[in-house]
């Protein structure tokens, strides 16, 4: 990876380690067929810059789409609130501006396009078929599927299903992102391809979810 925008990603924001970041740029590169490249879940941008490497090498649009108003555990009381991310005026989390300065920052403004809304309410909308989709919002149980129902079939087959904090052993963490991706398994329409950490490449070989 570009070193100057790898500096950038480990400064940026987030929930990201270096090493499951590398592979998701990676996995991104790794990408042959056409299209454009899209996030579920973005934050502050840490893991859209990464992402955004591999896209603006391959000449390919990343959207970034998140509501920026903090999933469950980011709201206050829970494990991951960062209480400086909170608009006071109306106390409701908000990662837009922070998510703009990083990718400003990065010099991926040409690369790295905001969708700022809920995932079901842009999915409703959404047509284009994706090269790369990667899973990283909601994790509750109803988020997660709804993400996976929505997302999914809109990639290529030949493209990429990347998704984030797929924990097999319940001690680690939450059943949802590992749900979705056994049911991605499961459909028979995706083949795993790489596995760093909580991080988990699936390319498409079939249709259907
Ligand atoms: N990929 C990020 C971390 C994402 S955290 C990184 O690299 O750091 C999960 C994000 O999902 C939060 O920013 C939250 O606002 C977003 N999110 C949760 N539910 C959403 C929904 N229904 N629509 C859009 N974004 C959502
Ligand atoms: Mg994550």
């Amino acid at each position: 990876m570009d070193p100057e925008l790898l500096a950038h990603a480990e400064a940026a924001r987030g929930f990201m380690p270096v090493d499951e970041g590398l592979a998701l740029h990676d996995a991104a590169l790794g990408v042959t067929v056409d299209g454009p490249f899209l996030e579920v879940g973005s934050y502050c941008g840490k893991s859209a810059v990464y992402i955004g490497a591999a896209a603006r090498r391959m000449d390919r649009v990343l959207f970034a789409l998140d509501h920026h108003r903090g999933s469950e555990e980011n709201q206050a009381g829970w494990k991951h609130h960062e209480p400086d991310l909170v608009d006071p005026e109306i106390a409701k989390m908000d990662t837009l501006p922070r998510f703009r300065r990083t990718i400003h920052d990065a010099g991926l403004e040409g690369t790295v396009v905001a969708l700022v809304g809920d995932s079901p309410t842009v999915g409703k909308a959404w047509a284009t078929p994706l090269a790369l989709l990667f899973i990283d919002g909601g994790h509750g149980h109803e988020p997660a599927h709804r993400d996976y129902e929505t997302w999914v079939p809109h990639v290529r087959v030949g493209g990429r299903l990347l998704i984030h904090d797929v924990f097999p052993d319940p001690a680690d963490g939450g059943r949802p992102p590992y749900e979705i991706y056994c049911r991605a398994l499961e459909s028979d329409s995706f083949r795993e391809v790489g596995a760093t950490g909580s991080l988990r490449a699936l390319e498409r070989t079939a249709t259907g979810i």
